[in-house]
């Protein structure tokens, strides 16, 4: 570790003891001791992983599909440092998820819960936000420690990089994030999806239904409560940052298109979902 790399730890150290990690939503430059390109690296050996425990759906239109939707909300985010991928994976539990570096999985549960583009959207928007605000790697920093994370980057210890991969975005667990950076994913995705021309609507009525159906079936929809805990003061927040918008007119996407993909979609077989695991 260098001279800098030290002083700069011990300066977020102890600005993390006084602040107790507060994050500003407004403000996506919070201290981050792995660099963009570092974060690259390690995203891309997490999604090798990632993609070892999940089933990528092999399928070009429906890939083509979220792969769109994607690029058009990455049009509305406030900087995009890492190329971006869009992926549909084979898991009927109603979640999306994206690790350092920009992959971004949609799971076939979110697409059969939605019931337009922008609500599925909405989820895409939150997750890019996490990615945008670099959450991923902070929190791991935070966890785990600068210097394992680095370890982790150098490709130093592979057994471990397999472990955290499956702990945090696999199959077994689910990345915690702080409520303060789910409330700034929120926030972000909201204003994400403004500038892309989908309505956020589709945020606030998404999140209603899965309050609502959460009582009905809560095993469906454990992983993304585990993941994305979502009280009523989160749908407020969400509601009252749509109402200060200005109008717009809004771009929906084909509703046909979205109804034929959502019926592709639930032809597929997915595994039983699994309940949420090690969650905090
Ligand atoms: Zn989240």
């Amino acid at each position: 570790m260098n001279m800098r790399r030290m002083l700069i730890l011990g300066l977020l150290l102890l600005t993390q003891f006084m602040a107790g990690c507060a994050v500003n939503k407004t403000d996506i430059q919070g201290f981050n001791l792995i660099s963009v390109a570092e974060e690259k690296d390690l995203g891309d050996k997490f999604a090798v992983e990632i993609e070892k425990q999940y089933t990528v759906v092999n399928d070009p239109e429906l890939q083509g599909y979220v792969e769109r939707v994607g690029r058009r909300l990455l049009t509305g985010a406030r900087s995009v440092d890492f190329p971006y991928t869009f992926k549909v994976v084979l898991d009927d539990s109603v979640n999306a998820f994206a690790i350092p570096g920009g992959h971004t999985y949609v799971n076939t549960g979110l697409i059969k819960m939605a019931d337009s583009e922008a609500e599925m959207a909405a989820v895409m928007a939150h997750e890019i936000n996490h990615v945008v605000a670099r959450h991923g790697t902070r929190q791991m920093t935070q966890e785990y420690g600068y210097s394992l994370v680095l370890q982790l980057v150098l490709g130093q210890n592979p057994g471990l990089l397999a472990q955290l991969a499956s702990q945090m975005f696999g199959k077994a667990g689910m990345m915690s994030y702080s409520r303060s950076m789910e409330s700034q994913a929120d926030y972000l995705g909201v204003e994400t999806m403004y500038k892309a021309g989908y309505n956020p609507e589709g945020m606030l009525t998404f999140f209603t239904k899965l309050d609502s159906k959460s009582a009905s079936n809560p095993s469906q929809l454990a992983r993304f409560f585990s993941s994305h805990p979502l009280t009523a003061e989160r749908i407020q927040e969400v509601r009252s940052e749509i109402g200060q918008l200005p109008p717009k007119s809004w771009q929906p996407g084909d509703p046909a298109e979205f109804k034929r993909i959502r019926a592709k979609v639930s032809k597929l077989v997915a595994p039983p979902a699994k309940p949420a695991t090690g969650t905090k």
